[in-house]
């Protein structure tokens, strides 16, 4: 085993070498704390730094007190606050690049010392728009899948215009009481001169039309000159099914290309923990997008942060996305499902303000408070037994008188030491700036009380995200999921589904294999097309 570590380590220091093999810029990293303050986050930058240093010498680290004169000529006064001090950008990181924000770092050094923003056409066209100056902070968390992507695009802008936009990369975990100025209670959220402008991972193209705007944009079409892709098929949405059939179709010999609005992986991106994914008795929710992904970079082109605005069904379908726009001979919607609101009263106000549909993104933040996780299912449970686990103080509350939830979670549920309400539904969230109490309706006494927490996760369920479906004019199920025949065929000729968004058992699994029986179909009936046959007999 020591062997096998030491193999592992020579390696990774290997990869290391070649990703910083040819940066042509050096990136001095100033690093200001004080001894006491968030020692851990230092300690972790001191660490990520020397692991770095072990391989090249680009980049290097000096420290300084946080009452030095050069802290005081920038303002900083969060410790520890790293600087890359590399003229004329201003880019700092309060707090350490710990969790998922080492990708965050790595991509930052990358970019830094190329001096390459790697920003897509339509997104620098949008930004050269800028005339005035931007001070973006993004807010983010070690254990947040989507946080990479947001901060990663707000180097990229402040790389891009270093003369108006500046940049804080803010640890919500180390800087708590600045998370508390902002109101900045769930991650990722962008801020720009001190308005919020997102909350939530948005695509280049957004953040960019965003920033300019200075308020949150949610459509973005690019100019008529952007860059023109054809292939055979265009599957929408990065998650177990839209990949699996990546795979597939690429295998036979279909050019494919898979797009996605956030960050791959789909749902199981903030699973905590996968439980019966065949091969893994469990397994972490972002390792086995990690896996998935890299096998499925072997054979695809995969677009994270590209989301689909109008798809027009002619010879071809015509799609346009955020980014370009596609010519395809087929179409396959994996996109999925989104997350089930309550809509109750308080909701969308405090969303993002102590309300999460989020507990591997969000939880870290609640450690020590007392929330409420609201739901019965697999999802509710198991964010309940993360967030036990981690120090958050839970209440699962529940509508029913029984758990849905597989037995082996409820075991595991009921061997701690979380409460569980029964027939209880919420009825209104409440707080003003923050979420302070929740108000409760007990079914079985038919009461109304208020109960006093500082979150609530939200973990009822999701809904199908069936809008390309239904403006392509696809018919639904009774039960509002993409209506489809054994080859996954939709009533639209050339429109295909699989996963979630069809229903089903809506396991892993399951979305793998409808994701391979799609493409087999797929590559079948472009082979030998069914509807040129049907048009034929009109
Ligand atoms: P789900 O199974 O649909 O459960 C949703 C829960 O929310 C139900 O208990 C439901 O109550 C409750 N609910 C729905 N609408 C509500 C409302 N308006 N107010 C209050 N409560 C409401 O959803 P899920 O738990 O997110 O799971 C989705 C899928 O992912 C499932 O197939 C699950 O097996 C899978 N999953 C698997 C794992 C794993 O590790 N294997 C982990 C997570 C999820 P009722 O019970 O009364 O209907």
């Amino acid at each position: 085993m020591a062997h096998q570590d030491s193999f592992d380590h020579k390696e990774a220091q290997n990869q290391l070498r070649r990703f910083f093999a040819g940066m042509p810029r050096q990136i001095p990293l100033l690093l200001f704390s004080v001894p006491d303050v968030n020692a851990p986050f230092t300690d972790g930058i001191r660490k990520v730094v020397a692991t770095i240093g072990e391989v090249t010498d680009q980049v290097t680290l000096q420290e300084y007190p946080l009452d030095h004169d050069f802290a005081r000529q920038r303002g900083i006064i969060a410790s520890p606050t790293l600087v890359f001090a590399v003229d004329p950008l201003d880019i700092r990181w309060l707090g350490a690049p710990l969790g998922h924000e080492i990708q965050t770092f790595m991509e930052a050094l990358a970019i830094i010392g190329r001096g390459e923003p790697g920003l897509s056409e339509p997104a620098a066209k949008e930004l050269a728009k800028l005339d005035e100056p931007r001070k973006i902070k993004v807010f983010v968390s070690p254990s947040c899948p989507y946080c990479p992507q947001a901060a990663v695009d707000a180097i990229r802008l402040a790389v891009a215009r270093p003369e108006l936009v500046s940049l804080e990369i803010i640890d919500i975990q180390a800087n708590p009481e600045l998370a508390d100025r902002y109101e900045a209670h769930s991650v990722p959220q962008i801020f720009a001169n001190d308005h919020l402008i997102y909350l939530g991972a948005p695509s280049q193209e957004l953040l960019v039309a965003s920033l300019v705007a200075l308020e949150p944009r949610s459509y973005f079409i690019p100019d008529s000159d952007a860059e023109e892709i054809d292939c055979d098929l265009l599957i929408v949405g990065g998650g177990p099914a839209g990949l699996t059939a990546g795979i597939y179709a690429n295998r036979s010999g279909l050019k494919t290309v898979v797009v996605e609005k956030g960050a791959l992986g789909g749902q199981i991106a903030i699973t905590p923990m996968v439980e019966n994914y065949p091969g893994f008795t469990q397994v972490g929710g972002q390792t086995l997008v990690d896996i998935l992904v890299s096998h499925a970079l072997e054979y695809v082109d995969i677009f994270p942060g590209e989301e689909v605005q109008e798809i027009v069904r002619g010879n071809k379908f015509m799609i346009t996305t955020n980014r370009r726009r596609y010519q395809a001979r087929a179409v396959l919607l994996a996109t999925g499902a989104a997350v089930r609101h309550l809509g109750v009263p308080g909701e969308q106000r405090l969303a993002g303000r102590g309300i999460s549909y989020c507990s591997t993104c969000d939880g870290q933040l609640f450690i020590g408070k007392k929330v409420i996780i609201v739901g019965g299912g697999d999802s509710a449970v198991t964010d309940a037994l993360h967030l036990h686990q981690i120090g958050v103080q839970v209440t699962l509350v529940h509508r029913r008188d029984k758990l849905r939830a597989q037995q082996r979670l409820i075991t595991a549920l009921e061997q701690s030491s979380i409460t569980v309400m029964y027939n209880t539904t919420v009825v209104e969230i409440l707080g003003k700036a923050r979420v302070e109490s929740v108000r409760l309706h007990d079914s079985a006494t038919g009461e109304d009380f208020n109960m006093a927490f500082d979150g609530v996760f939200i973990a009822i369920g999701y809904s199908p995200a069936v809008d390309l479906a239904e403006s392509l004019g696809a018919e639904l199920t009774p039960d509002g999921y993409i209506k489809r025949d054994q080859g996954h065929r939709t009533t639209v000729p050339g429109l295909y589904s699989a996963g979630d968004v069809e229903g089903g058992a809506k396991q892993i699994v399951t979305a793998a294999g409808q994701g391979a029986e799609a493409a087999l179909a797929i590559f079948e009936d472009l082979v030998n097309p069914y509807w040129v046959d049907q048009q034929s007999g009109d």
